[in-house]
Parts: C-alpha cells; structure tokens; sequence
C-alpha cells in the first residue's frame, strides 16, 4: 500500500462548490471531483520502474482493487480526488481558465525515500474544468503518452511519467482530423506521475484576475513543495525561483533538440514547473531532419511550434510566466531581466556540450559553429534521418573516411547522389576536426553513443502498437517498452526498431500528422 500525503489540498484553498458541474472558479486552486466510473476496465501495460519508484509490487498493481483505482472507479485509503485550476496562453493568445479538464488527481504519495509524487488519472472524465469536452481520452493518444513518458525517462529527458495504462471498455466519440468524420473509438485512462504538475498558466490564471492573494499563496507553496532547494531566504525569493524555472527550461529545450523531440502544443499551459516534458498530445519525433517541421496538423500553417522553434517559444512563454509574477514582484522589471537572460546562458552553454558530445568533439570551441550548421544544413536538403546520422557517424574510421557508412540515413537515392559530394566533403572536415582532438576511436564511439539514441518512439512504430492494440493485441506496447528502456544500447535482434520510417507511413495519420483530438 502507498502512503499518501495530500499536501496540495490541505494547504491550498479550495472550491466551495463540490458539484460536478463547468464553471468559473474563483479564489480557488483546485475543486473536489471523483472520476467518473467507467464499464470494465483492463490494465493493459505498466511501468515496471515507476511501480519501483512509488514502491508498489506488481502484483498489488494487477490486483482488482488497483485496476480499479487506475481507471478511476475507485479511491484506495488515502487517495483524495481532485482537479486544478489553471489557465494560458494558446497558440500565443490569452485563453483564459483552463484546468485539468480531464485528468484527476488521486492524491500525493511518499516512497520511503522520502520522495513526493502527485498521481494522476488522464482520461478520468468530467470536471468542472472541462468546458465543452467530455473529460476523456481514446487508446491511441494514450498509447503514444504511456510510452513517450518512460521513453523519454530512459533517454535522460526529464519528463511526467506514466504509471499504468488501463482500457475502459467503454468508447469515446472523436472526429480526429475535425472533417466531420467522427468515430467511436476504444477509450483509456493513464496513471500519470510526477513530483508536480504545477504548470506555467496555473500563475497565470490568478495574476489575470488581479488575485494577488491567490497568487502568492500558490508561489509560497510552490516554493516549499517543489523547490526545497532553494533557499528560504528573507527578500525577494520570486526572483531566484523564476531563473531556477528559467534553467531548467532552457535544459530541457537542450535535451529536445538533442533527441529530435517536438512537443507540438507547447502552450502555457503546457509548461511544466519543473521543466518536465509534460502533456504528450500530437507530438513527435523528427526523422528525416527537418527545422520546419511540426508533427501537429493544427499548427501545419503557422509552424509556431515546430522542431526549431521550440527554445524560442519556451522564452516567449517564460516571459508570459515573468509577466504573470511580475505582478506580485518587489521588482518586476527584474525578473524578465535577468531570468531570460540566464535562460540564454544555460541554453548556449547546454547547447554546446550536448552538440559538441553528439558530433563526438570533446569540448564545444565557437569555430566548430560552421561545420555543424553545414551539417544541419546537408541533412536538412538530403532528407537525413537524424537520429541514424549521428549513430552512423559514431562509426566512421576518421583516418579513412568513408561517406557509405552514412548512406543508410538518407531517405531518397536522388537526394543521396545529388549530395554526395557534399557529404564526402564534409566527413572529411569533420574527421580533420575529430582527428585533432586525438580521442581514442572507442573512447569517442562510445561517448557519441551514450548522447545519440539508437531507439526512439518514432512515430510509425507508435501507430503500429496502436494499430495492434485497437485490433486487441497488446503486444507491441510492452515490445516497445522493452526496447525503449535502453535507447542508447544496440539490442542483438531489435535492429527493426532502429529502422528509418518505412515509406508506407510518410504520410499516413498518425505516423507524421497528428491532430490535437485525443
Ligand atoms: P491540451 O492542449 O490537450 O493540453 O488541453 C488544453 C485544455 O483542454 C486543458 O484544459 C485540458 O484539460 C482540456 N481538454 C483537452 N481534452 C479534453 C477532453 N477530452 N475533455 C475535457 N477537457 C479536455
Ligand atoms: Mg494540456
């Protein structure tokens, strides 16, 4: 059994109101609501290290009270249910109150380490923060958060994790690409787990309504519940926690661009405390390497959030954080001021040791800027598959270069042998560069592969585990669990799951867009 201890209710005011209805709420951070139950529900997957973590066997998690509980038709002794008040900035405008529309909280539990993680069900129903919608989620876009949460775990990235996946045996209406097709489709809830959901546009709601009050109580608990680093100083402690949040931000843009992640809703409300990866909706994972691209359809025409925009809007959406608490700030100007700029600072410097490591250099030198734009560049033109080029690179003999140990990552023959000088020139620079640093070649093999992932959830094997399990078959979600925990690791016989993106799924739903329905 997990200990819980309910901090956030207990010292955050709450909503009078305990009727499950949409509403404004006002002078609150959270409401009471119980998860609406659902028919019959199926744990289809776990996380074998998260149910570590929380201290949890596996053999409670498979028991029917468990079960249970994970979809919501219960409360085990301890757990209190609970959803958020927040709101933020969509596509760059203020969209007012938002809040946990669909994901309920089960409550805080302590590990016997002493560690704190919020449980949440995604997908749990109706709360009073749902506006139209109906608080729950299919299979597919549950598969895809379930297995991108502990994949990006393993790969290093901090993230929101996912405990379970349970199948409702109910269906949920979605017309996924809004063309007036809607379907039934199978539904699911997610046991999400983290040290703190608290996100950007949770502040930002109450500065919005001028309730300062509100405000500072949820930066007090805030500091003492997430940020016990920090220290407890007299003065002004917004200014110290907002570059903390800054930092890690910008660490987190690093580790994105260093993987080939691309969030693709990266709202306000979508920007989690902690800098974790948070809220897995139509994201997705670059394959051929593309600065432009965006895995969101709703964003095919702005591209605001596409791969190469993300350190930029997670600083336009660190501003609209400093804004938010600049209006409870001894000095407001200060925070924006100097945040930011350290947010660039750690970005660069982050930036230069993650690339310098990827390109297998052992240090990052400012001269080395050019040789990786043009890199960037080729592989943009060439159609390269990113994550192949970099373990290929890892590969070459650097006194005989050989362009062919990179042709595997090339999508199309036509734009291989247009490049192919280009290439050849290349590799010769980079060998040159590599050469004088005069690493050993394992000791430099090495160190490139334990930054550039082998394994990652590429968005076709996502749809295929999905395509599976819509037909029944679970399989491929536990396959790619197995495989995805040790992303940096050639795996004897996994070699298909390190494939570029077969041609099939180019332009298949699912595999490159994806829409916001989820
Ligand atoms: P997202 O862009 O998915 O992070 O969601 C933005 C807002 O819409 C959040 O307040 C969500 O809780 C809410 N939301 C999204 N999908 C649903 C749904 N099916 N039912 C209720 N609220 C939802
Ligand atoms: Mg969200």
């Amino acid at each position: 059994m997990l200990h819980f201890d309910n901090r956030l209710v207990r010292e955050l005011p709450g909503d009078n109101d305990t009727r499950n209805h949409t509403r404004q709420v006002l002078g609150a951070l959270w409401s009471p609501v119980m998860p609406t139950p659902v028919a019959a529900p199926r744990l289809l997957a776990h996380s074998a290290e998260m149910a570590q973590e929380l201290g949890l066997e596996e053999n409670d998690l498979y028991s029917p009270q468990w079960v249970e509980a994970l979809a919501g038709n219960t409360l085990l002794p301890g757990m209190t249910a609970y959803a958020t008040c927040y709101g933020g900035h969509q596509f760059g405008s203020w969209a007012r109150q938002l809040g946990d529309g669909r994901a309920i909280f089960l409550g805080e539990t302590i590990n016997d380490k002493g560690q704190r993680f919020e449980l949440q069900l995604k997908g749990a129903g109706p709360t009073p923060y749902s506006r139209r919608a109906d608080g729950r989620a299919v299979l597919r876009s549950s598969i895809r958060e379930f297995l991108c949460s502990e994949a990006m775990h393993h790969l290093g990235v901090p993230t929101t994790r996912a405990l379970a996946l349970v199948t409702t045996g109910e269906t949920v209406n979605r017309d996924m690409f809004y063309d007036g097709h809607p379907v039934d489709e199978p539904g699911a809830v997610v046991c999400r787990v983290a040290p703190s959901f608290i996100r950007f546009g949770h502040f930002e709601l109450p500065a919005s309504r001028g309730d300062e009050a509100l405000l500072r109580q949820l930066v007090d608990f805030t500091l003492a519940r997430d940020f016990p680093e920090l220290p407890a100083h007299e003065g002004d402690r917004l200014l110290p926690w907002f570059v903390a949040i800054c930092e890690r931000t910008a660490r987190l843009m690093v580790h994105w661009m260093r993987v080939g992640f691309v969030h693709g809703v990266m709202n306000t409300d979508n920007m989690s405390i902690l800098g974790l990866t948070i809220d897995y909706g139509p994201y997705g994972w670059v394959d051929n390497f593309d600065p432009g691209w965006t895995p969101n359809t709703t964003d095919a025409n702005g591209r605001r959030y596409c791969f190469a925009r993300q350190p930029e809007i997670a600083r336009w959406n660190l501003e609209r954080l400093a804004e938010a608490l600049a209006t409870i700030a001894p000095d407001p100007d200060a925070l924006a001021l100097v945040g930011l700029e350290r947010y660039g600072k750690i970005y660069n410097e982050e930036f230069g040791k993650a690339f310098a490591a990827k390109f297998g250099f052992t240090a990052w030198d400012d001269e080395d800027t050019d040789l990786i734009e043009d890199a960037f560049a080729l592989m943009h033109r060439a159609e390269v598959d990113m994550t192949l080029f970099f373990r290929r690179l890892a590969q070459v003999d650097v006194g005989a270069p050989d362009p062919s140990v990179l042709h595997e990552a090339f999508y199309r023959q036509e734009l291989l042998t247009l490049h192919a000088a280009e290439l050849a020139t290349w590799l010769a620079r980079w060998s040159e560069r590599v050469h004088a640093d005069g690493e050993s070649p394992a000791t430099r093999t090495a160190r490139m592969n334990a930054v550039n992932p082998c394994y990652v959830l590429r968005n076709y094997l996502a749809q295929q585990a999905i395509d599976r399990a819509t037909k029944g078959d679970p399989g491929m979600i536990h396959e790619l669990l197995e495989v995805l925990r040790n992303p940096y690791a050639e795996q004897p016989g996994r070699q298909a799951f390190a494939a570029k993106r077969p041609e099939w799924a180019q332009h298949k739903a699912g595999c490159s867009m994806l829409s916001c329905s989820s």
